[in-house]
């Protein structure tokens, strides 16, 4: 059935890209739509399409609309989505001819697109389907971002160290300039390429929260006058356990023993810890983290991705990095658990034991952390990570930073490690403290949870993320009408 045969509903295409950081959160957005009333097509490559097709079988059975459509690739053409863990550089442009013959025979009334789609634009606009624009990212940083790049405050300061003021935000944000990505002062044509391709789309959709960052929401819609439906946090969609535990893929912990090991611990007690699907640590930096949780002495989940190794590139972890006796150590006291590969992020985050969350400040991570009400340990790493942690502990109040200064691509070896240290003293204040240390955890605790609640009311019917998916509904069928 399409959009001619079914007057009455609105059909939305969502095209995402690869990786998990970018894929995860478009599946849940079309599972969004769909739950609005909207058909949602999910447009996936073969290999794309098994990692998520028991959830939208799910999704099918319960009466919503939506599908997987696999694009057919040209004979010999390589899939250029392995798994979670491709990268923003990955090439699509071998899916441009099929996206091309399936919109032709199927015109919906929008597209959502991945902007790291880099080509999709001008054929979808060429074609006259509404193209939505998404980044996966939240609004706080596309403002930072934007200023940076307007003012260019960080070619006043004297160092790569030197703290400036990012001008003309609702906050008093600083940074150093070596905390900022490559790519924020730059005006080359690929910037600019992707920028266009927001500016003559029909608007953004954004994976936050209007009572997350209000102040930001209303500078991004007058000041940079971007039209926008804000309509997360996204994650919320998944509500019962298989869709938590199979998201992005089958975790590699059976999800019973990780919520039995969580349902032994205290409420609050346990540290989580996880670096979203692309970052890689060398074996130094983990042993620094190993040795920095066991003098913390808080039960703790770690999820220890890809490994950098600086002769070889990246590989799966193999060789023994942990320090002597750790993971049996941690084995007998049950004060920790390793988790290699995959992770039930949702499952683990949303356990009443787990008190606080160690992140590299992924958006998807950070917003799953304040709908889980935990507060935060940041560690950016790359991408626009170091803004997503200035929202965190300088406008939100619910994080603390573990001390990581410089902006690095993932697949990059860090030039200082963040000391054992840094790990104990930040895990520390979070998880307990004392005298002002502990009233400090405690207020930062509350103020997450107070996010949590306001995360979860933005998505129920008359939230503000609810209300803002339904005015997309409403556009596109109004449109349609005018048509
Ligand atoms: N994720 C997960 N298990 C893992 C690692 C990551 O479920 O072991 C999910 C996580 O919940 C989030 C996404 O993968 O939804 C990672 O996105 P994020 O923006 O946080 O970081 P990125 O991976 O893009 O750096």
């Amino acid at each position: 059935m399409d959009s001619e045969e079914a007057p009455g509903v609105v059909e939305m295409f969502f095209f995402p890209f690869v990786g998990g950081g970018h894929q995860i959160p478009m599946i849940d957005t079309a599972r969004v739509f769909a739950s609005h009333g909207a058909k949602s097509t999910i447009i996936a490559t073969p290999t794309s399409a098994p990692l998520f097709q028991k959830t939208i079988s799910r999704d099918q059975q319960i009466g919503r609309q939506i599908s997987i459509h696999a694009l057919r690739l040209p004979q010999d053409a390589v899939s250029p989505d392995a798994d979670m863990s491709a990268t923003p550089f990955t090439d699509t442009s071998v899916l441009q001819e099929p996206l091309r013959l399936f919109l032709l025979d199927r015109r919906p009334d929008c597209i959502v697109v991945d902007w790291f789609h880099r080509w999709a634009a001008e054929l979808i606009d060429g074609l006259r389907i509404k193209r939505i624009f998404f980044t996966g990212g939240g609004i706080f940083s596309r403002c930072v971002m934007d200023n940076v790049r307007r003012h260019t405050p960080h070619e006043k300061v004297g160092s790569d160290y030197e703290p400036f003021l990012v001008p003309g935000l609702p906050d008093r944000i600083e940074l150093t300039r070596s905390q900022l990505p490559p790519f924020a002062g730059e005006n080359s044509g690929r910037v600019n390429n992707m920028r266009k391709g927001e500016e003559t789309s029909f608007g953004s959709l954004i994976n936050s929260f209007y009572e997350l960052e209000p102040a930001y929401v209303a500078y991004f819609r007058k000041e940079m006058g971007k039209k926008s439906w804000i309509i997360g946090p996204v994650s919320l969609c998944n509500r019962n356990v298989a869709d938590k535990a199979e998201r992005g893929k089958q975790a590699s912990i059976d999800e019973q023993s990780c919520l039995r090991w969580l349902d032994d611990k205290e409420p609050d007690s346990v540290l989580y810890i996880s670096f979203g699907s692309l970052a890689r640590f060398s074996p130094q930096q983990l042993l620094e983290i190993a040795h920095g949780l066991e003098a913390s002495n808080h039960p703790f989940i770690w999820v220890v991705g890809k490994i950098f190794n600086k002769s070889e590139g990246t590989r799966e972890e193999e060789e023994n990095w942990l320090p002597d006796g750790f993971e049996e150590r941690i084995k007998e006291s049950k004060k920790g658990l390793i988790i290699r590969g995959w992770a039930p992020q949702l499952l683990i985050l949303e356990h009443a034991a787990v008190g606080a969350f160690m992140t590299h400040c992924g958006w998807n991570s950070t917003l799953e952390g304040v709908s889980s009400g935990v507060p935060m340990i940041t560690w950016p790493i790359s991408a626009e990570q170091f803004f997503n942690e200035k929202l965190v502990t300088d406008v939100l109040g619910i994080g603390v930073r573990v001390g990581s200064v410089e902006w690095m691509s993932f697949n990059v070896e860090k030039k200082a490690l963040v000391g054992r240290e840094k790990v104990e003293v930040a895990v520390k204040r979070l998880m307990g403290g004392d005298g002002d240390g502990a009233a400090e955890a405690v207020e930062m605790r509350r103020r997450a949870r107070e996010f949590a609640e306001k995360a979860k009311r933005a998505v129920e019917e008359g939230g503000s993320s609810s209300e803002d998916a339904d005015a997309l509904i409403e556009e596109l069928k109004s449109c349609r009408n005018e048509a």
